[in-house]
């Protein structure tokens, strides 16, 4: 009679490790009652998309709230789908938004005592376990061929039941180990296979800490746990892994819902206690009134790297995917006048359960809030590193002048409702361009746009009036008493009452005569407190600015 060890032995014959020698090597953690140990668990396949984003931000938020450990393990058992490099990428942009793990695949190398944290680099760990589920016939070899597979799947077609490697289809389980023997030793090739004692007409019953008790369908299928290059399916991976790495909350991905029978199963099968689940809901898009998950291939928003080549600060996108996470986040941003989401007590049972929304106008309403907090000096650094990469004009800009950039953000910042410009770094050319004289376009080139009501004649005599006699290097109010005065002596009435009541004894109002006097400096009829940009301009140039107006638009009057 052969037994399962000799079978287990000629199937893995080099395994010589005990599944004691892995628990002792591994121990329970000493945490705090309530720890978390969570994880992120990318496939290195590709770039960090946005929905792995908020599962690895969420993980890390439980872990840190909790006083738990966030660690990183790289999933790269599936060989053919991996791409060179991308782990290292991911952890370099997580690492840009603060989501730098307690241990694992880290940007300086490995941390942490319960590694290799690259899955790739624990086949002998792996093996132990196959082998031991082989030697207690919870596992065999299955010597199916691809052509084997198609010749099942097309009988199930055929007569019409479930697909899949299951009960009377899974052709192998049936084997004796004496054909199991000869098979191996004559060389024939193998994967091993988990003996499900499911039936997908019964249902489990799992607890999600989000979505309540789930009764889902057993898992029936005989999955493939170790594949032929000796590597083993994420299925029996990640159970092996968050055993040993003595996670107690995985938190991911909806999409593995469905799997999550197969994972509790072989958890019970190599008798080990399950860890919590959370499912995290999808990242969805509104398209054309219909929801969808948001597509690698249709939306650019999909990559992290979107935002950060816009230049959205990595912080904003986090208080953004802290407010789809849990709805009384704003709320608790009104109440705290803070966008801190580290202080806010983030919690799995406030997830909506719908699929978060990704709403682009709810990001910029974020960001826009946030960076109105931030002063001048706060943005330099990020702004020139963002303007290095992607826009090398305002990167010289910022670099010439440090702090004439500085005070440009700084304006009407020093107040209780500090002006939001900036949603990214990208909206800082545009709404600054004004205050670079080479980047001043003069109103000529747009076709003169002050209020027609006004002959070019009367515009250029008043804005001369103001180049020579307007008060420079005075604070706001003496400023404009000086602006007022001299608007009431050119004929505007200075009370907006007055020109209403009688308009005919003036030739405009105050607001008439400031905005001739805002396009002349600013090119545009809507700036940023007058005062303040005269100031930073100074007198010199907001002079030359005038008197430019004054003799272009006396030239086209002519
Ligand atoms: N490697 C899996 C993925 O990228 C991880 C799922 C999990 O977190 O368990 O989807």
């Amino acid at each position: 009679m052969v037994g399962n060890d000799e079978i287990a032995e000629l199937l893995l014959p080099e395994t010589k490790l005990t599944p004691e020698e892995l628990e002792s090597r591994y121990p329970e953690r000493s945490l705090p009652e309530g720890a978390y140990v969570t994880r992120f668990a990318p496939s290195p396949t590709g770039f960090l998309h946005t929905g792995s984003l908020f599962t690895a931000f969420l993980a890390h938020r439980l872990a840190k709230q909790s006083g738990g450990v966030f660690f990183l393990r790289i999933e790269d058992t599936d060989t053919k789908r991996t791409i060179a490099g991308s782990a290292e990428e991911l952890i370099e942009q997580l690492a840009r938004f603060g989501i730098i793990a307690d241990e694992g695949f880290l940007p300086e190398g490995e941390k942490g005592d319960y590694g290799p944290y690259r899955q790739s680099e624990r086949g002998e760990i792996y093996k132990v376990f196959v082998k031991k589920l082989l030697k207690e016939g919870k596992a065999y070899p299955d010597f199916c061929t691809a052509e084997d597979l198609a010749r099942i799947r097309a009988v199930q077609e055929a007569s019409k039941v479930i697909p899949g490697y299951w009960g009377p289809y899974a052709r192998d389980r049936k084997l004796t180990n004496e054909e199991r023997k000869v098979r191996i030793l004559r060389g024939d090739p193998w994967v091993i296979r988990f003996r499900s004692e499911g039936n997908h007409d019964r249902k489990v019953r799992f607890h999600d800490e989000i979505r309540g008790d789930l009764d889902i369908a057993e898992n029936d299928i005989d999955v493939v746990i170790l594949k032929s290059d000796g590597l083993p399916t994420y299925h029996f991976a990640h159970v092996v892994d968050d055993h040993l790495m003595r996670t107690n909350l995985v938190s991911r991905g909806e999409e593995w819902i469905p799997s999550t029978p197969v994972h509790l199963e072989l958890f019970r099968a190599l008798g080990w206690e399950r860890p919590r689940y959370a499912h995290l809901p999808v990242i969805m898009k509104l398209d054309h009134g219909n929801k969808r998950k948001l597509s690698k291939r249709k939306d650019p928003e999909a990559a992290v790297s979107y935002f950060l080549k816009e230049g959205y600060p990595p912080e904003s996108l986090l208080v953004y995917l802290m407010s789809i996470a849990n709805s009384n986040f704003e709320e608790w941003t009104e109440k705290e006048g803070s966008f801190d989401y580290r202080l806010f007590p983030f919690s799995l049972g406030k997830m909506s359960l719908d699929g978060a929304l990704f709403d682009l106008d709810k990001l910029t309403f974020f960001s826009r809030e946030l960076l109105a907090r931030w002063r001048g000096k706060d943005m330099l650094p990020p702004l020139l590193s963002w303007a290095k990469e992607n826009d090398h004009a305002l990167a010289r800009r910022v670099e010439k002048d440090p702090s004439y950039m500085e005070k440009i953000l700084d304006i009407e910042k020093d107040r209780p409702n500090p002006r939001k410009d900036y949603a990214k770094w990208s909206d800082v050319a545009p709404a600054t361009s004004f205050f670079y004289r080479d980047l001043f376009e003069p109103l000529e080139d747009k076709g003169f746009p002050y209020d027609p009501k006004y002959e070019l004649t009367f515009v250029s005599s008043w804005l001369e009036e103001c180049a020579g006699e307007m008060l420079y290097g005075v604070d706001e109010a003496a400023w404009w008493a000086g602006v007022k005065e001299l608007a009431s002596r050119r004929g505007f009435a200075t009370r907006n009452k007055d020109y209403k009541e009688r308009p005919g004894d003036y030739v405009g109002s105050l607001v008439d005569a400031a905005e001739l006097l805002r396009l002349a400096i600013t090119g545009a009829k809507r700036s940023p407190n007058l005062h303040e940009v005269i100031s930073i301009l100074g007198e010199e140039e907001t002079k030359r600015r005038l008197l430019h107006e004054v003799r272009r638009s006396e030239e086209s009057a002519q």
